[in-house]
């Protein structure tokens, strides 16, 4: 009797010949186009491209903000397009992808203290959630954790005005994981931060990842923050995918023109500006 081949695990996010056109004035634009990508359970994809290269369209398609012209989007094998049934299958299906924008003040209530606003998510979600979460003193608890899992610690009663950009990063985090999704999708999460604050979001976001399993779509302009917390890179161009790949390859050895331009605008060790002119 011969062995069965080894399965490869099946993908938690499957998507397939993602099309999404837009009517306009002027006529039709399409902002992706045939886009195809997997991501393993626990894996993290990055999502590549200059601005208007189509990757927030993908990351609302995938969220079920829009619905796509054609193709497929599958979680755990499941068409997102298909209604869940019943509030609870609802509530399930809204929290399983979280995403991260790259400004969350607009979704914070600045005078609402963070604690409270995570309180109130936990509530709402308590009869999915495990963990009593009925209880409010269970739900303090869990408040507190997931503070401390954002490196925000003891700022339960601080509200979002008062805070950097980058602790309002944290709190988008926490409340996106306060969910328990499927997976997370971070569309410029720290496009806007200085780079020693973008380093830090990034370590947390690798140590979350190690310690809870949680699936990431990492969508950004810039090459040089993926390598750390990304295994497969996708690059898109004009709505389509250009090129696709394991980080280090597409890093170091990218097919497409497009990424290698990409790869010289991004700063290395031992990166020099180039002169325009000769020197004289
Ligand atoms: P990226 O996130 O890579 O910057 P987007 O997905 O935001 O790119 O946009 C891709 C293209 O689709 C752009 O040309 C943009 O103008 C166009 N687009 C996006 N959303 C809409 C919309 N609602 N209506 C018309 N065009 C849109
Ligand atoms: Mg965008």
């Amino acid at each position: 009797m011969t062995a069965a081949a080894p399965e490869r695990a099946a993908p938690l996010l499957d998507v397939h010949g993602l099309t999404k056109r837009y009517p306009t004035r002027q006529g039709e634009v399409t902002a992706c186009e045939d886009i195809g990508f997997r991501i393993a359970p626990g894996g993290a994809l990055a999502l590549v491209g200059e601005s208007g290269a189509g990757k927030s369209t993908v990351v609302r398609l995938i969220a079920g903000l829009e619905k796509p012209t054609s193709g497929q989007i599958r979680l755990h094998g499941q068409h997102t397009g298909d209604r869940p049934r019943g509030r609870s299958a609802r509530l399930a299906r809204a929290a399983a992808v979280q995403i991260v924008h790259q400004d969350p003040y607009s979704s914070l209530d600045p005078r609402q203290p963070i604690g409270d606003g995570l309180a109130e998510l936990l509530r709402l979600h308590a009869g999915r959630l495990a963990g009593g979460l009925g209880e409010r003193s269970a739900r303090r608890d869990r408040v507190t954790g997931l503070l401390d899992t954002v490196g925000l610690p003891g700022l339960a009663d601080a509200r979002p005005a008062r805070l950097s950009g980058g602790q309002r990063q944290r709190v988008a985090i926490a409340r996106a994981l306060a969910l328990e999704p499927e997976i997370l999708l971070l569309d410029e999460a720290v496009a806007a931060l200085d780079v020693s604050v973008q380093a830090q979001i990034l370590n947390l976001l690798a140590d979350l990842r190690e310690r809870t399993g949680t699936t990431l779509l990492f969508v950004t302009h810039d090459l040089a923050v993926v390598r750390q917390l990304c295994q497969e890179a996708v690059v898109m161009r004009g709505g389509r995918v250009v090129e696709a790949g394991p980080v280090g390859r597409v890093l170091t050895a990218p097919q497409h023109p497009y990424t290698q331009a990409l790869l010289d605008s991004v700063p290395r060790p031992g990166w020099r500006p180039r002169r325009i002119s000769p020197p004289v």
